[in-house]
């Protein structure tokens, strides 16, 4: 009887070595240093003078106010919308882009003063991998436009720079990248009524909230035309992106809880996704830096980001480094020798080009890639000095395995990624009293996915 416990307990210890060994090797990792020849593709693509041929169009309907003519073929906001359909519809002939206009009558309200039918047009890829196509990508820039007075809806409003740049660079977006297949779907939108408070954007994304939509990032594309300063100098090598940390309510939800209990308030869903987007724009588009700015948006000022953001998606704003406040919301007029208005004599189509090559980057990058693994725990049941994170396995079948990413608490970017194979718990020897840890999930391709904040488990 001794000698059979003792080999049976020998037999227990050889298993236990043999699964140890098999777990310290996980599978090669994929290589992710390499760029992917699709977005390479997409970013060479986006072209200079298509955005400025859309930015020349958009500007001839005279006014896009909200509330302007939408009987006239040649002038108003629904001309400006039909010709905007259209366009999308031809370009993405062959594909297998959807088109179509989401309306809805808004009702009187301090910037609306009478019933308003208010449209988006809506441009849909949907996703190739059964397992990724109901997770959605959305991009947005608005096409309506406006006057020194909001209400105005007949004065001339060309709205170059706001926004016929983010309608334009979604336009193109849109057209190039319905020739290639990602796994998740994409949503390219021109909103309306962004100018009467966000209502155009504010539908769509109530209603995906309502539908219980997987919007896994959005990015609205508002003042994106100009690279010149109110002072003159001139910087084209930059794009501010607006990042949330935690909603300013009254009341904390138990997710925003648990963020700032861990000091995990620069660990939102929109910082995650601004990480992302500043990593894979800047490797896209050489020369060009993503400037990340850790607030919502700009004093004074809001845009289409907002209304998801409300809905609990992680939502971002690009716009341009130095607003020139002359050509915004500006009567067309010349005083004192100084122009004003959003006239397209200020608008730089390369540098329009640059800024949707960024979102072309983000969103092709997201779109390949596995999403955000789901909930992330770090165990926190005893005091150790190094870190256990868990996870549930994501449901993509290209996933290769997980990433563990690190960055010092004062760092505003990963510094440290671990490959740890394709399992669903992993240590790394760091202190996580130290550090900020993030899950990524990567493909065989070697796409990276958005990094996941663990909560802690007890
Ligand atoms: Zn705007």
């Amino acid at each position: 009887m001794p000698r059979s416990r003792i080999s049976s307990r020998l037999l227990a210890a050889l298993l236990a070595a043999a699964s140890a060994s098999t777990a310290a090797a996980p599978a090669a990792a994929p290589d992710i240093s390499r760029e992917q020849a699709q977005i390479r593709k997409i970013v060479a693509e986006i072209s200079p003078k298509r955005i400025e041929a859309y930015v020349r169009k958009l500007v001839g309907f005279g006014t896009r106010h909200t509330m302007s003519d939408t009987g006239s073929e040649t002038r108003g906001i629904g001309a400006a919308r039909r010709w905007i359909k259209a366009e999308l519809e031809r370009c993405g002939a062959g594909t297998p882009l959807q088109v179509a206009f989401d309306s809805h009558v808004a009702p009187v309200s301090p910037r609306i003063s009478r019933p308003t039918e208010i449209v988006n047009v809506v441009a849909t890829l949907p996703g190739a991998q059964d397992a990724a196509k109901d997770r959605y990508y959305v991009v947005s820039g608005h096409y309506d436009s406006r006057a020194t007075d909001v209400m105005d809806a007949t004065s001339e409003a060309p709205g170059a720079n706001d926004d016929a740049s983010g309608t334009a660079a979604v336009m193109e977006l849109a057209c190039v990248m319905a020739k290639y297949k990602f796994d998740a779907s994409l949503v390219f939108m021109a909103v309306a009524a962004e100018e009467q408070g966000l209502i155009g954007a504010r539908h769509w994304a109530v209603q995906a909230r309502e539908k219980n939509l997987n919007v896994a990032g959005m990015f609205t594309n508002d003042i994106i035309g100009s690279s010149r300063a109110d002072d003159g100098k001139i910087d084209n090598k930059q794009v501010r992106l607006f990042a949330q940390s935690i909603p300013a309510t009254k009341e904390m939800s138990e997710a925003v809880r648990q963020l700032v209990a861990t000091g995990g308030e620069n660990d939102s869903i929109s910082r995650q996704l601004a990480r992302h987007t500043k990593e894979q724009g800047e490797r896209y588009v050489k020369g060009f830096k993503v400037s990340v700015i850790q607030r919502h948006d700009r004093y004074l000022r809001g845009g289409d980001h907002m209304p998801f953001l409300e809905q609990g998606y992680a939502a971002l704003r690009f716009t341009e480094p130095n607003e020139d406040f002359a050509h915004q919301h500006q009567d067309l007029r010349t005083e004192n020798g100084k122009v004003y208005g959003d006239l397209i004599e200020f608008v730089d189509f390369d540098y329009i080009a640059r800024v949707a090559r960024v979102n072309g980057a983000a969103l092709a990058s997201l779109a390949l890639a596995p999403a955000a693994p789901r909930e992330v725990r770090l165990r926190t049941d005893k005091l150790t000095n190094d870190s256990t994170l868990v996870w549930q396995p994501n449901p993509e079948p290209d996933v290769a395995g997980y990433r563990i990413v690190w960055r010092d608490t004062t760092a505003a970017n990963w510094q440290g990624a671990k490959w740890v194979g394709n399992v669903t718990e992993a240590t790394v020897d760091l202190s996580k009293d130290n550090v900020f840890f993030g899950v990524q999930a990567v493909d065989r391709d070697g796409n990276v996915g958005v990094a996941t904040y663990p909560s802690p488990q007890r």
